[in-house]
């Protein structure tokens, strides 16, 4: 019998981010796809706890690791226990990110290292970290959540922006790197998304923004999790190196 569409039967998927927003809908998603394992990584272990509660309703095995994504100490843990509580990594998202408005004037290098460091070089550590586990196993998938602000800018979002578009390039550097290890590396590229994180974003840009928008509305965190699942699963299995952007056909101004 054929596999359902965007299935992950079996599948062991680490999710960065896990516990909140966009990252626990991609980890939901994967238990109802049939993942038998799900590892959430995050840096609250309240949240953590929370978030694990939460997923409870599929036969996935779910476990939790405090970490943080820019530490690459952590991160070489994260890999472990992983490693050590599912045996081995078919899939990769990394959702944990932070964002910040700030006018590029005012913008302090502390406050540009974090972001970056988060959003940039956080990926980066996960992405090498859990790579050789699936270049020994023959393969994987890594699913980078990006942003559309990367392809548009952000006015007061310089670093924001920065380091989602680096996350683009990044996305095709390691594909072009680790196809040949049948490892692909794709990226979602959220519009704006209701979620904690995007809880800050004021009434009016919210408003300007579903205006401009063909579908009329703010995205999901399922809305993005849907298109990981896909990216995560075999029926993506020609696709690599590519952004895919959700964000309901928002139109920049003209
Ligand atoms: P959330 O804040 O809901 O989730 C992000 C999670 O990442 C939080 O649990 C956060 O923890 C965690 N995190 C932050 N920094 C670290 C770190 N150093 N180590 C480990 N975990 C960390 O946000 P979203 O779900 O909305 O965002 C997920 C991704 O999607 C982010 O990369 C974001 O940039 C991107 N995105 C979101 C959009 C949106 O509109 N929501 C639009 C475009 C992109 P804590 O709560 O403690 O900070």
């Amino acid at each position: 019998m054929s596999q359902a569409f965007g299935s992950l039967a079996g599948a062991v998927i680490v999710v960065t981010g896990g516990a909140s927003g966009i990252g626990l809908a991609v980890a939901a998603a994967a238990c109802s796809a049939g993942a038998s394992g799900v590892m959430l990584a995050d840096r609250s272990r309240a949240a953590l706890d929370d978030a694990t509660s939460a997923l409870t309703d599929s036969d996935t095995k779910v476990a939790a690791q405090q970490v943080d994504v820019t530490d690459p100490a952590g991160v070489e843990e994260l890999v472990t226990a992983t490693l050590s509580t599912f045996g081995r990594v078919d899939g990769l998202v990394t959702s944990a990110g932070i964002e910040q408005s700030v006018p590029a004037l005012e913008l302090g290098e502390d406050a540009f290292d974090a972001v970056v460091g988060v959003n940039l070089k956080g990926t980066f550590l996960c992405a090498r970290g859990f790579a050789p586990a699936m270049i020994d196993a023959g393969g994987g998938s890594i699913v980078t959540i990006g942003s559309a602000l990367a392809f548009s800018g952000r006015v007061n979002g310089a670093h924001y922006s920065a380091s989602k578009g680096g996350v683009v390039a990044l996305t095709k550097s390691l594909a072009l790197e680790w196809g040949p290890s049948a490892i692909r590396v794709n990226s979602v590229a959220p519009g704006v998304i209701d979620t904690p994180l995007a809880s800050r974003v004021p009434e009016e840009f919210r408003a300007a923004y579903v205006s401009r928008t063909p579908l009329g509305r703010i995205g999901t965190p399922e809305d993005v999790a849907s298109v990981a699942r896909f990216l995560l699963s075999a029926d993506s299995g020609y696709v690599t190196g590519q952004t895919i952007v959700v964000n309901g056909g928002f139109l920049m101004p003209s």
